[in-house]
């Protein structure tokens, strides 16, 4: 194990202890407890990318975490060609609703992928958590040892039948489903939990910053401060809507003088969303910011500068990015859409929208009235304290990784 050599002493991982002010130091002695219950664990992440979009991002911060408690906890990436992202890509777009057409070819390169990584990696774990569709065939290459979970973060409100029936015998080898709402419990032979994702409120992107930091970084990607800001930060995708945040802007733009900025990035398993940029970059005027970047600290600094958050998605399995924004204190006007109907609590918090009309007349309200403004962001802030943070994350997996028989079949109802 790396950490404790003369070489990394002075790097300090985020530890519960940390958290100790914004949850309390009772909070903190409970998930100590049930981490060292867990001391003798390996745990295993598996996903299909290590930068871009919700789920690197949480588990960047969860397996740290989950280690610096004393739980081992490793994490691995699915290698992964072209044809085969594309495939997974597809199948994530008709898992939220999308069409889609399961073709031999389709299936072939899906599985073919999944059972060569199979054949590299060599998991001898205690407990095996696979995340999104990419890796969900991983199970069936190897002898199991350990219960398996699979960790499903898209909106499976409406998944496409047709997907789902090939799909479900694969979901059912799992002994756990994890969701992020109960909407979106499926009709299966395996227990499922719902567990909602959080932020880590030291990341870079969360963590506190001086306006004089702020400042730089918006100078740093020469984005002008003389206008109030519209912004939203997210992947770019079509279920984020983001042609919807610039035609809401547009209409907005008529009463009340903003700049917009988009700011996204382009995760390596998502082959689309340059296909997506390069749309919006067609739109982008003087006072309408496209950046495809990847850069913590400027979404930091923009959700803090930010006069409103958009996060205007039609389908959204949680929606960090709302998490992140109302964490900072920022007004958001979310999408009427799967998790950030969580998160959001209409007016009190800030905004659910479910047109564009509607999301320009919230834009045009939260910048005439700024303290309407700073009351929905103070809520949301506490909102988010007390539901969105990474430690009660860590201690539900804590729960469900300790509700395990050994025959891997979970002590308890079977849904929760
Ligand atoms: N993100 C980022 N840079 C970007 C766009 C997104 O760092 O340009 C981060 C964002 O801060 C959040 C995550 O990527 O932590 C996106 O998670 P979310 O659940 O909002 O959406 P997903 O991409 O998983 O659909």
């Amino acid at each position: 194990m790396a950490f404790g050599s003369p070489d990394v002493r002075d790097f300090k991982l985020t530890s519960v202890e940390d958290y100790e002010p914004l949850i309390g130091p009772e909070a903190v002695d409970r998930i100590l407890r049930k981490a060292r219950a867990l001391d003798d664990l390996h745990v295993l992440n598996v996903n299909s990318t290590y930068y871009g979009g919700g789920v690197a991002e949480l588990l960047t911060s969860l397996t740290l975490l989950m280690n610096s408690a004393g739980v081992q906890t490793g994490w691995r990436v699915l290698q992964g060609r072209p044809d085969f992202f594309s495939v997974t890509k597809k199948m994530h777009n008709a898992l939220q609703g999308g069409d889609f057409n399961m073709t031999e070819l389709k299936s072939q390169i899906y599985e073919e992928v999944n059972f060569e990584n199979a054949v590299r990696n060599h998991f001898d774990h205690d407990v095996v958590i696979v995340h999104d569709p990419q890796p969900l065939p991983l199970i069936r290459h190897y002898r199991r040892k350990a219960p398996w979970i699979w960790r499903c973060h898209v909106d499976l409100s409406q998944p496409h039948p047709e997907l789902w029936a090939y799909m479900r015998p694969l979901v059912e080898a799992y002994d756990a489903v994890v969701l992020s709402l109960p909407e979106y419990a499926q009709d299966l032979e395996t227990p499922q939990r719902f567990i909602f994702p959080a932020i880590d409120p030291f990341a870079s992107t969360n963590k506190p910053l001086s306006e004089a930091e702020i400042d730089e970084r918006l100078a740093h990607y020469q984005i002008p401060s003389d206008l109030p800001l519209v912004v939203q930060v997210s992947r770019f995708d079509r279920w984020k809507d983001p042609h919807g945040v610039i035609d809401a802007y547009k209409l907005a733009r008529t009463q009340v003088d903003c700049r917009l900025v988009l700011v996204g990035n382009v995760a390596t398993d998502d082959p689309e969303g340059q296909a997506v940029f390069a749309s919006l970059c067609e739109c982008a005027d003087e006072r309408i910011i496209i950046l495809s970047v990847q850069d913590s600290a400027l979404v930091n600094a923009l959700q803090r500068r930010a006069a409103v958050v958009l996060q205007k998605s039609l389908r959204e399995g949680f929606g960090l990015t709302v998490a992140e924004a109302m964490w900072k204190g920022a007004a958001v006007i979310g999408g009427r859409a799967g998790g950030i109907r969580h998160q959001i609590d209409d007016g009190v918090n800030g905004f659910l929208v479910s047109s564009i009309e509607e999301a320009a007349d919230r834009i045009v309200q939260l910048l005439q009235d700024r303290d309407l403004a700073a009351r929905l962001g103070a809520a949301a802030k506490g909102s988010v304290r007390e539901r969105f943070l990474m430690t009660r994350l860590m201690e539900q997996w804590f729960d469900l990784i300790g509700a395990f028989e050994t025959d891997f079949k979970l002590k308890g109802a079977v849904q929760a």
